[in-house]
């Protein structure tokens, strides 16, 4: 017979059998609870215990709950371990051993499966346990402790029982124990005699009985192994299941589940348990941080049924400060607690997050695990332990999460404040930062109230292109409809606003100037709060605070420096966002969108012109429209090639399908006839003509220079004499003209011929040589097969990856808010991919591309311009394909930068 794998490791003072690494077989908390009793630099006092593998929870979930053969036998062999390291017994009438089963995935997902106490306590081991302790009190309150968790965790929510609201067993024994506590008058838990706890057992038993229909189970190793099986269902419970969606962890990892002696807080005055911080995981101060409650046990601090007395004067509060701190009331235990967070924080290089319990003075190690922490800490703890001599530069750089730069560089609500607020609706994060304002239902709204001082927030059904100004004028953006890639997300991100999309639960009637949800009505001028980076909705007016110039931030980003190998621009249109990016470390533009002169602030002018010429019916009306539209074009791009000095700017050929710009309300349209000396009824014609079934897919990008080789034209000679006219001012411009929605290389070739010609001229009128480089986007999955072709003309690329993901999954992006979530939600995709390049697909599309292009020319530059350019993930895939640089809005540079740099660091680790 072969041997049955290992399923169970041993933990305790002695013979340890797992150790900190091999957290996916053990879990997190099983393998740090082995760490910590185990380690020769750590062997902290851990009450003994096993852990049953994460490969046993799968095995039990892909057999309809059956546990693989030889499990017994391991399980039964490591308790009589524990028993004698603990010198008692499970199930024994005179000193009985008593367990907690623990769950603990790989990656740690606080609060979101089970944990049951006090397994083992029955009609045969609660005299036992009475005699030897000599504390009925204690062993009572352990119990009905046992009933309520139990009722709970194994026999209701294991047994897939789904209660109404309020009618849950827990729920029900809770306001039993109230109920009590009210008729005796008394204010706290620990009011509560032995002999009050001793009959709400009984009448929890009862209750149970009642509710569920099965007898409490009085049987130990019923106990137990209910107790295993309800941790292991607990992997597929309802709020474990919603965090993995969120956090985009798979769901066949299982959880470990840790059986572990029971060590007693609520055994007197000398009996304690609580939660720690090595460091301050909100501001990263180095004092020790927690909290902790006399006469309790662990679930109470969290659970947050009492308020937990302060750690040490550190910790001490508005709310706390009158309750003793554990450095007050046993300075022997703090003190030891010290020691061990210290040689704790030595031994892990990081900040931990601990559990300790106290039994009648003796102090007990039940947890440790990285603690998360807001990035203000993040950044303050990285800088401190490098200071320290705990980490070394890479370390320090790689302990910053590249999302987390966000906080720092937006004005954010009030954590504090935020805790109490009314939260009315929830949408996708779009724009990160807080703002708080009034709300106006319109974009001219927006626009005026802003005139006249007011701070507002533009709602909106969803947002298009017309409504920038009032955008650009609002504190903040909330839509009802859209996704992360939405107009008003990426344009939100691109000046850094707080922006949130999709919140469904809103109903806007712009008409009526207000909006309802949940059947309360919010008029125009209420105000709300929005939280864009979690993408939270509040009711009235909650204080931001400012993330200011951090010179802490600067140090760290001097490192950064320091590491990073991939280039990082920026896609600007204007010259005061091209300043704000340079700021940010911006080394370039990677797209400067033409278009942009005609949305927003001063384009009415240029925006009728090119009316006039898209209406134009001959070339000739055409040229005269476009000629008149030459001096705003060069203004635009002169500005931003001046703002760039001395780095390069990559210029974009108009992109979007003319009929855009079509004006569609009647005044507009008569002013136009009248311009052109034609009838409205024409004006309405010649645009109905250019109506497209597909337009994304239509009329657009390099398709119109080949059809209207004037439009290519005057905006070639528009870049290069603004070219022209900053190097005679001494400038330094570095012009890049990128060619859109390319598939075949004879497109490059056709509008090159344009561009060698203009250069010719515009360099001979100015009498300067001016020196450019031409490329395309690539973002039309044929362009990647055809890459060793495009690259014959194309001096560079840059990979458009919003295009070419829509293009190459066949989703349209404006409309994938139907149906994406279902695909996550499915696990068909784990992530949306408009945010975070497809690696596995697309990917491939990319890497071919650059293959191919790098070898017709191998010093093609490479770069990206989607919205994934300022993705961690898709930054560290860019640079391991082999691309020059990045390109992201700005705000999103340091965020770049930073994932580039972890990207080299990674790398240079692997090898
Ligand atoms: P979670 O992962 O949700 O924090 P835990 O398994 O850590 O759940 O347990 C919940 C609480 O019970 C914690 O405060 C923990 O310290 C306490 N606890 C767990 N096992 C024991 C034990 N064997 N003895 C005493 N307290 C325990
Ligand atoms: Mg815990
Ligand atoms: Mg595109």
């Amino acid at each position: 017979m072969t041997q049955a794998p290992k399923y169970v490791y041993y933990f305790g003072p002695e013979g340890t059998e797992g150790n900190a690494s091999m957290v996916n077989l053990l879990g997190g908390k099983g393998a740090n609870l082995a760490e910590m009793a185990g380690h020769p630099d750590l062997r902290l006092p851990v009450p003994a215990g096993f852990t049953i593998t994460t490969e046993v929870c799968t095995y039990f979930m892909q057999h309809g709950g059956q546990y693989p053969p030889g499990l017994k036998e391991q399980v039964e062999e490591a308790l009589q371990k524990v028993e004698k390291a603990m010198g008692m017994k499970f199930g024994d009438p005179e000193n009985p051993l008593l367990v907690s089963c623990r769950s603990g995935a790989r990656r740690s997902m606080p609060g979101m499966m089970e944990t049951v106490l006090n397994v083992g306590l029955c009609s045969k081991t609660i005299p036992g346990l009475i005699k030897k302790t000599n504390n009925p009190r204690f062993v009572y309150d352990a119990y009905r402790r046992l009933i309520m968790m139990y009722s709970d965790v194994v026999m209701e929510k294991a047994e897939g029982i789904e209660p109404p609201d309020g009618m849950g067993i827990r729920v029900q024994l809770e306001r039993m124990m109230e109920e009590l506590k009210h008729k005796k008058g008394y204010e706290k838990d620990t009011d509560l005699t032995a002999e009050d706890l001793q009959q709400l057992c009984e009448a929890f038993k009862a209750k149970v009985k009642e509710v569920l229909r099965k007898p409490f189970p009085d049987d130990p190793f019923e106990q137990l192994w209910g107790g295993i099986a309800a941790v292991f269902k607990s992997w597929n419970g309802k709020r474990a299941v919603a965090y993995r969606r969120i956090e985009g962890i798979p769901d066949d990892w299982g959880t470990a589940c840790n059986v572990q002696s029971m060590v007693f807080g609520n055994m007197g005055d000398t009996s304690a348990t609580g939660v720690a911080f090595t460091r301050n995981p909100a501001t990263g101060e180095n004092q020790f941080y927690g909290e902790w409650l006399p006469n309790a046990q662990g679930e109470d601090v969290v659970a947050g049924i009492r308020t937990p007395n302060p750690l040490n004067k550190a910790t001490k509060t508005e709310q706390n400060k009158h309750l003793p701190s554990l450095e007050e009331a046993m300075p022997e235990i703090y003190q030891q607690l010290l020691d061990i967070r210290n040689r704790l924080e030595r031994h892990y290089k990081d900040m931990q997050d601990i559990e300790f319990t106290i039994q009648e003075g003796k102090l007990y190690m039940l947890q440790c695990r990285v603690g998360k922490r807001t990035g203000t800490a993040a950044l303050n703890i990285a800088m401190d332990m490098l200071k320290e001599g705990l980490i070394d530069e890479e370390t320090a750089v790689l302990r910053v999460a590249p999302k987390q730069l966000d906080e720092l560089l937006h004005p954010i609500v009030d954590p504090n404040a935020e805790k109490k607020a009314t939260a009315i609706a929830s949408g996708l994060p779009a724009g990160p930062g807080g703002a708080c304002g009034q709300i106006v239902f319109t974009s001219e709204d927006a626009v005026e109230w802003t005139k006249k001082g007011k701070k507002v927030i533009l709602v909106r059904e969803e947002t298009n292109p017309e409504d920038v100004e009032g955008m650009r004028a609002a504190v903040g953006i909330l839509t009802a409809r859209g996704g992360m890639t939405s107009h008003a997300a990426l344009v939100a991100r691109g000046w850094g606003k707080c922006c949130i999309v999709g919140a469904g639960k809103i109903k806007v009637d712009p008409e009526k100037k207000c909006m309802t949800v949940d059947g309360k009505t919010y008029k125009e001028g209420d105000w709300v709060t929005l939280n864009g980076t979690r993408g939270i909705v509040y009711e009235g007016q909650l204080p931001l605070i400012d993330a200011t110039e951090n010179p802490r931030l600067k140090e760290f980003m001097a490192l950064v420096e320091k590491y990073r190998k991939l280039g990082v621009r920026t896609n600007a249109d204007t010259p005061a966002d091209a300043k704000i990016a340079r700021e940010f470390g911006a080394e370039g533009i990677g797209l400067f969108r033409t278009e942009h002169m005609f949305y927003g602030e001063g384009s009415d002018e240029p925006l009728f012109i090119l009316r006039k010429m898209i209406l134009s019916r001959t070339a000739e009306e055409r040229r005269k429209a476009l000629d008149e539209l030459f001096p705003f074009m060069k203004r635009d791009i002169k500005g931003t090639l001046e703002a760039m000095n001395g780095l390069p700017v990559t210029i974009r050929l108009l992109d979007p399908p003319l009929h855009e710009f079509v004006p569609q309300d009647e005044d507009k349209q008569a002013e136009l006839a009248k311009a052109m000396g034609i009838s409205v009824e024409d004006v309405k014609r010649r645009g109905e003509e250019l109506h497209e079934t597909n337009p994304m897919m239509g009329h657009r990008g390099v398709r119109l220079g080949i059809t209207y080789p004037e439009i290519t034209e005057t905006q070639v000679r528009a870049i290069f004499e603004a070219t022209a006219e900053l190097i005679k001012e001494g400038k330094d411009p570095h012009p890049e003209i990128m060619v859109p929605v390319t598939c075949d290389v004879k497109e490059l070739d056709l509008t090159k011929q344009i561009v060698d010609r203009v250069h010719a001229e515009v360099e001979k009128k100015f009498g300067v040589k001016i020196s450019y480089l031409y490329g395309t986007m690539i973002e039309i999955p044929r362009a990647c097969l055809v890459a060793d072709k495009m690259a014959r003309t194309a001096q560079f690329f840059s990979f458009g990856t919003n295009d070419l993901t829509q293009m190459g999954f066949g989703f349209s992006r404006d409309d994938i808010g139907g149906f994406l979530p279902d695909y996550l939600e499915k696990r068909i995709l784990m992530a949306d991919p408009f945010q975070t390049i497809d690696q596995e697909g697309i990917g491939q599309l990319i890497e071919m591309a650059v293959q191919k292009g790098r070898a017709t020319r191998p010093d093609l530059k490479i770069g990206i311009c989607g919205e994934q350019g300022g993705d961690p993930d898709s930054v560290e895939f860019c640079f391991k394909v082999g691309m020059n640089y990045v390109s992201c809005s700005p705000y999103r540079v340091p965020i770049a930068r930073l994932a580039a740099a972890q990207a080299s660091i990674k790398a240079s680790r692997k090898k």
